[in-house]
């Protein structure tokens, strides 16, 4: 299985054992000296479980490249000294790892910002100041630094991080670069500053060291690089004495999504495809690249020589090891739902992941046999009751999961029926494999009773939400009425004019499945977006098309504020703008008056209005499912209560899972 993927690469002064390089990703732990040591026991399970090189997440080369004010930095020799604890875990597993060099440029969260031009980015808070020439050869001998005590900790390489409009970015495009000096104006002055650092970078740290530049092959932002300037760049690296080249997708004030769940798989594997046949060093294709099936497929096609994973490896850090032992239906699949990854990073929080729990927590949560292997019954198969009985398996104890309908997957199962987010089902999918091969009676079709309070050790009650009802004039009556559960499971036919109540998560969901175009291949995702598949326009954007749906519908929630971003820190303008675009009215502030055969009337800012609409369909929350919740102290201490059945309100599938996972490791 997976020959391609799996054929080790040869680099001539080293080799590497498999076609994958665990991408980048910052967790948190990179901040603080106590950290390093878990985020070594973090790669250390990764590089245990089979990855070919491993990428850190970004670290400085110097004060001011800093991304905020405590972000990680490494320039002195004692961050060398301190980094000595990764490079070992990684090389007790015959892995390699490479660590990334990150400049953040006017993406940094401080006033000593530099960038190649004094402009405040979009997405900023400081404007940086414009860096003299002396300060840009600085900056290259800093990187130079950087590279040679990267290597003293013993790291294999580094990946130079030139790509999502950082720094080097803000040098090559004409976009941030507005200099007059030798560092400015043409595309050869622009291009000088990464092709200095990667050369000082080979001088200080010699031959045998991997250099990685992650180049940004597509901008998507106005006045980006044309693919010319990409390819010459390309060739130039090559030159200058880069090892690999990696891909960058995006710069992160480009409004476009380009990881999010929605984003079809492999969908920027073209433009690496573009680039590959100009130099003779590996290429990496990257982005939404999450099964060994896809990552096979484009190696196998000559679309690229590696892929780049990241979330994936914080999904299941055995991925290579489970590839190769012909098991990928046991790998747990990075959804792409960024909820515990990218929007926690982006809180200040550490990174983890919606689906394993144990990410970026490996020295706090070991998983270690139960002393006692007790009887434990999990009641509800949605996401908390699937986690907390697969743990409590894993751990020893003999689980029968109970579950009231015919099938395991809970929301989730409701969830992977919206468009775009139909990877929800991978972790069904998982789970249905891993309880089998953990050897836990699944009991379907079956209703708890309070009977399992005497049968069982241990009771956790996972059983749940329902959808909450609203109290507004003539909706309990109405025929026009749908509640969210019911329309996603029957599609039912709602017309073509629909009120939505409620404006969370699952009201943004079917406001979305309702407007979404029935045909809908990768070329139309891409015209959606307005991505210039040809690569004629700068950046390789080209305007919004409009797309209007057939169905009108309105979002409405009461509280006044934006509507339709939902709770997704990285996700949120995702759900926003698409919704904008396909012409859905998103109203905040709304008083609800009644419902009637003229439609529904409520009022906005004292203004009233009649919506003409054929149906609404009310998404305004969940409550708790408890049942026989008056016996349950017959069982003080041994009945334990996760998920929505713990807590409706903001209910997520990240505390759900991370709560089942919990309660299994202490019983
Ligand atoms: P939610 O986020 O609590 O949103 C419920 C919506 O209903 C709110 O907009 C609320 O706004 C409205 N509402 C509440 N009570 C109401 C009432 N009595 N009458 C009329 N409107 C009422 O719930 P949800 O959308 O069902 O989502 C549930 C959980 O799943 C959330 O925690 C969410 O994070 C998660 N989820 C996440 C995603 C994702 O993409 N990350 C997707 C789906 C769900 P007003 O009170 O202002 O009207
Ligand atoms: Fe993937 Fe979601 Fe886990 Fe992040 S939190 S690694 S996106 S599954």
């Amino acid at each position: 299985m997976y020959p391609n993927l799996l054929r080790p690469l040869d680099l001539g002064f080293t080799q590497l054992r498999n076609r994958v390089l665990m991408g980048s990703m910052h967790t948190g732990l990179e901040d603080s000296a106590k950290g390093l040591q878990k985020l070594a026991a973090f790669y250390e399970e990764r590089a245990k479980g089979g990855v070919g090189i491993i990428v850190t997440g970004g670290f400085s080369p110097n004060l001011r490249g800093r991304l905020y004010p405590t972000a990680a930095q490494f320039s002195r020799p004692k961050h060398a000294e301190a980094h000595k604890v990764i490079t070992e875990a990684v090389h007790r597993h015959d892995g390699k790892i490479a660590l990334q060099l990150l400049h953040a440029g006017r993406y940094g969260y401080h006033p000593l910002t530099q960038s190649s031009t004094p402009a405040k980015a979009p997405i900023a808070k400081f404007a940086p100041s414009e860096m003299s020439s002396k300060q840009v050869e600085n900056t290259i001998e800093d990187y130079a630094n950087s590279a040679a005590l990267a290597k003293q900790a013993g790291y294999d390489g580094v990946e130079v991080m030139g790509s999502e409009g950082y720094l080097i970015n803000q040098f090559i495009c004409k976009r941030t670069n507005k200099r007059a000096d030798d560092w400015g104006g043409c595309y050869k002055n622009r291009m000088r500053f990464p092709l200095e650092i990667v050369k000082a970078i080979r001088r200080s740290a010699g031959d045998d060291f991997i250099i990685i530049f992650r180049l940004s092959m597509l901008d998507l932002v106005e006045e980006g690089s044309t693919l010319d300037d990409v390819i010459l760049l390309a060739k130039e690296l090559e030159k200058a004495g880069v090892t690999i080249i990696n891909t960058g997708i995006g710069w992160h004030e480009a409004r476009i999504p380009t990881i999010v769940t929605s984003v079809p798989r492999g969908a920027f594997t073209w433009v690496t495809n573009k680039v590959k046949p100009h130099v003779s060093i590996p290429v990496i294709a990257t982005n939404r690249i999450n099964t060994p099936e896809q990552a096979e497929a484009i190696i196998e096609q000559g679309a690229a020589d590696m892929v780049s994973m990241a979330r994936p490896f914080l999904a299941d850090p055995e991925f290579i090891r489970k590839a190769q032992d012909g098991e990928p239906q046991l790998i747990n699949t990075c959804i792409g739902c960024n909820q515990a990854c990218l929007d926690n990073a982006f809180k200040g929080k550490r990174a983890s992941c919606m689906v394993n729990p144990r990410a970026c927590y490996e020295t706090e949560y070991p998983i270690i046999k139960a002393k006692q292997s007790k009887r434990v019954a999990v009641i509800g198969a949605g996401p908390a009751g699937l986690s907390a009985a697969l743990y409590c398996a894993k751990r020893g104890h003999q689980v029968d999961l109970i579950e009231k309908s015919d099938r395991i997957g809970g929301q989730f199962r409701l969830a992977m029926q919206i468009p775009g987010k139909e990877e929800f089902r991978e972790t069904i999918r998982y789970f249905a494999n891993q309880l089998e091969k953990y050897e836990v009676n699944l009991l379907l079709n079956m209703e708890a009773t309070v009977q399992v309070l005497k049968e069982y050790d241990d009771v956790i009650m996972a059983t749940g939400v329902k959808p909450r009802q609203v109290k507004i004039e003539g909706l309990a009556e109405s025929t026009k009425v749908y509640d969210y559960q019911t329309l996603i499971r029957e599609k039912s036919y709602v017309g073509e004019k629909v009120a939505v109540i409620g404006a969370g998560g699952v009201g943004i969901d079917v406001a979305t499945m309702l407007t979404e175009p029935s045909r809908y291949s990768l070329q139309e995702w891409m015209q959606e977006w307005g991505i210039d598949q040809e690569y004629k326009h700068d950046g390789g954007l080209y305007p919004f098309p409009e797309i209007h749906s057939k169905t009108e519908v309105w979002l409405l929630q009461r509280r006044e504020g934006t509507v339709g971003k939902g709770p997704g820190k990285t996700t949120g303008w995702v759900h926003r703008a698409t919704l904008q675009k396909r012409g859905v009215h998103l109203l905040g502030g709304v008083n609800y008056e009644k419902l009637d055969d003229a439609g529904l009337h409520l009022s906005v800012k004292g203004q009233s209005q009649t919506l003409d609409i054929d149906s609404v369909v009310v998404c305004a929350g969940q409550e708790s499912v408890r049942p026989f919740e008056d016996k349950w102290t017959e069982k003080e201490g041994h009945v334990h209560l996760i998920g929505g059945a713990y807590e409706a309100g903001e209910l997520d599938a990240v505390r759900a899972i991370r709560q089942g996972f919990e309660i299994a490791i202490k019983i």
